[in-house]
């Protein structure tokens, strides 16, 4: 493989992308490269830079990637798409984060196989805070019904929500969504569950992580931002 005044020049981009990005977002959150649909050797220029924590969204493309990268032993990878039931086992074997737990049914899943791998993912609960066909994610109504259960899996650590507002909104509104996720995480946190923590707030992309962090995002993901257009 030839790595030749394209790929250098794509890193010094990178960089210069990855620190601007930086300087808008407080030590205390964390940022998360997004890097579906981007190759192995971005994920190692963006490594390179310092970046630490990548986050995938379909488990095929991202399995061969961190093949590849195994060698990087400090990264900490990020699962943030709908999960079939049957890649639940490999999201739990594969992943550290996994933020897009969208229904009681793959939440109990998980916890199985986190059990058997004897691994302990972190996990956010994906909540729908306006209706969005284009979104899974639990309802407010369906989460809320469901705490009792999900408090009762221990074997997963659901630390707290994943918001993605809907397209096209405007900053205002994206900014009023994020700060229900952050209410609504304070009141399920106020129920005292034993299992669960709600101390994590996955909200914000590359166009709307400024009002996230506002609305009180403890972690965002951003993708095209850094990495540029997919
Ligand atoms: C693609 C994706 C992102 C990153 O989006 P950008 O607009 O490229 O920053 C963040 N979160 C989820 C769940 C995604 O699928």
């Amino acid at each position: 493989m030839s790595f030749g005044l394209s790929q250098s020049g794509a890193n010094h981009e990178l960089s210069t992308r990855l620190a601007d990005i930086r300087q808008r977002i407080p030590p205390s959150v964390r940022l998360i490269g997004v890097t579906k649909t981007f190759s192995s050797d971005i994920v190692q220029q963006a490594y390179d830079a310092g970046l630490r924590e990548f986050a995938e969204n379909k488990v095929q493309e991202a399995l061969p990637k961190q093949a590849e990268l195994g060698s990087l032993t400090d990264v900490i990878w990020h699962f943030i798409g709908h999960i079939q039931s049957n890649k639940a086992l490999k999201v739990v074997e594969n992943f550290d984060w996994i933020h897009s737990v969208d229904s009681l049914k793959l939440a109990a899943r998980l916890d199985r196989q986190a059990k058997i791998l004897g691994k302990r993912p972190s996990c956010c609960l994906q909540v729908k805070l306006v209706p969005d066909p284009a979104k899974t994610g639990f309802e407010v109504d369906t989460l809320m019904s469901a705490l009792a259960d999900l408090d009762r899996l221990s074997a997963i650590d659901i630390r707290g929500l994943m918001v993605i507002p809907p397209y096209g909104l405007k900053a205002s509104e994206v900014r009023e969504i994020f700060e229900r996720g952050t209410t609504l995480a304070q009141e399920i946190a106020r129920r005292s569950p034993v299992n669960m923590t709600m101390d994590q707030l996955s909200m914000g992309m590359s166009g709307d992580f400024e009002q996230a962090i506002a609305a009180g995002a403890t972690m965002v993901r951003i993708g095209s931002g850094l990495f540029g257009p997919r």
